[in-house]
Parts: C-alpha cells; structure tokens; sequence
C-alpha cells in the first residue's frame, strides 16, 4: 500500500490536532510543523505528497513560507493548499500569487477539507506519471530498444544539425560479417547478444562528442564531429581491430566476430543521403574484397 504524506504547517495546535483527526488514514500519514521556517525544513526532508499551510503564523507568514517552498527545487512541485480565517478576495489573490494551488476556509467542513485533499494529491500524481511517461516516450522516440543506441532519425536530426552549423565530420558506417551465420549458429539471441555487445565497444572507443546509431539490422552508423577523413579512417580501423579481438561469450560457446566499415568526410555539398550511399557503397566495396576492414569512400 502505498503511503502518502501531508506536511501540516500551522501554529495553532489545536487546528494541528482538528486535521489531523480529519485527514489520517492508515495509507495518509500527517507530519506538523508550527512555524515557517520548520515547515521549509520538514518539507526538504520529508518530500510531502501536499502541504497544508496556515496564513497567519507568528514570524515567518503562509505567503512568505510559500514564496520559500516555491523558490525551492526540492519543493516548488509539491500542492500547497493555504488554510485560512478570511476568504476575502484579496488575501485569495495574493495566495493564488504566490504559488497556493487552493484554499480552505475555517471553520473546516471535513468532508470538504478531505475531497481538497484528495483532489489535488490525485493531480500530482497525475502529473508525475505523465512527466514519466513523457521520458519513456522520448526515449523511445529516438533510441533502438535492443542496443539503446539512438535510433536512425535521431541521428539525421544530429546530422543535420551539423551541416546547419558548418561543423566538419566524417561518417563511419559498419556491418557486422557474417551476421546471418552467427545467428544460424548459435540462434538469435546469440546475434542480439553480438548487436549489444558491440554497441558497447563502440560506446567505450567513441569520444563524447561521437554520435552513433544502430542504423539497420546489423548495420551501426557513427558521426565524428571536427574529425577529418584521414583521423576517421584510424578511428575506424582501431574499432575494427577491437572487435574482432574480442571474444562473444554466448551460452558457454565463445566465438569472435569481424566488421566491415566504410568511411568518408562530410559532403556538405551532397545530400545527405548521397553521403550515406557514398560510405554504403565503400562499404559494398570492403565486403566484396574479402571483409574484416575499413574502405575509404
Ligand atoms: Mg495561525
């Protein structure tokens, strides 16, 4: 079950004991503070569901705790409903300023205290589970489910980016050899197991700034800012040589593998699809000639 937390902010005791009575509940549990200042402090500790917050308290006032807890980024997000004697409009108005999400008014209703609550808790959640949802969708949006590399699209946004701003590149594409016999061999979970193993090597090579994509099936893209063809041609030939260095270790059976690259500077002149098809046909060109190296467009 899942327990929630309202932090209570309010100086009378009595008004404290009066809601709590209210509102605990075996999954709603209350925490009080009688001043501003240990309002502030309680809520940064206790990360509250919703705060209840009294406007007139002796030092620190409700709108100037609020103004703090607002000001906050551990507690701007968190619902501060204002607890108050007068609902004339203009206190409401300087409340809604200061960042209050509602008020109740004393004397409580309890049924109403209780339904305020339970609304504006629900839309937090709410909120949470779609600024969740939103990252997974993101994520999803520009990323291969199987390697976590960015997706094809994600990589032409960046591409074209670059050619935007005038930034020399070079371009490496791979193919794993013999791809289709790995998973013949040793079934297709062998094959994921090649495809992320190698998107790690990759990973661990690649400076920061490189950009690199699981392109096609067994095909991987990368994109290496302010790197001109002669740097890109090593940098290619160093993965090269990693990889087929190492040893997949799939189930017990260990086996190596090659890739095939092809690699050309940025053709800002070209299209980029034209570029793609000049490192494709380099590629082409590796493959026919007996694979395991890195051809130059
Ligand atoms: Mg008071």
């Amino acid at each position: 079950m899942e327990i929630d937390t309202v932090l209570l902010i309010d100086d009378s005791e009595i008004i404290c004991s009066i809601i709590k009575d209210i509102l605990e509940s075996p999954n709603l549990h209350i925490e009080i503070a009688h001043t501003g200042e240990d309002g502030v402090r309680l809520a940064r500790e206790v990360q509250p569901t919703l705060i209840l917050l009294d406007i007139i308290m002796y030092g620190m006032d409700g709108y100037e705790t609020c103004k703090i807890l607002k000001s906050n980024e551990e507690t701007k997000d968190i619902p501060v409903i204002f607890i108050t004697g007068n609902n004339d409009s203009s206190s409401l108005l300087k409340g809604f300023e200061v960042g209050a999400a509602d008020f109740v008014c004393k004397p409580f209703i309890s049924e109403e205290l209780k339904a305020r609550v339970k609304v504006h808790m629900q839309n937090i959640k709410n909120q949470r589970k779609l600024q969740v949802l939103a990252e997974e969708l993101r994520e999803l949006a520009t990323t291969d489910s199987l390697t976590k590399l960015y997706n094809r699209r994600y990589f032409l946004d960046k591409v074209h980016d670059l050619v935007k701003s005038n930034t020399i590149f070079s371009l490496i594409l791979f193919d794993v050899d013999c791809f289709k016999s790995i998973n013949d061999t040793y079934g297709h979970n062998a094959g994921d197991l090649v495809l992320t193993s190698l998107s790690r090597i990759f990973k661990l090579i690649l400076r920061e700034e490189d950009i690199i994509s699981r392109w096609g099936g067994e095909e991987f893209i990368i994109c290496l800012p302010n790197i001109e063809v002669d740097e890109a041609y090593k940098f290619a030939e160093k993965i090269r040589i990693e990889v087929s260095k190492f040893q997949f270790n799939y189930e017990g059976y260990i086996f190596n593998c090659t890739i095939t690259g092809g690699i050309a500077q940025y053709d800002i002149k070209l299209p980029i699809d034209k570029n793609i098809t000049k490192i494709d046909s380099a590629l082409y060109t590796g493959k026919s000639t007996g694979k395991n190296c890195c051809i130059l467009a």
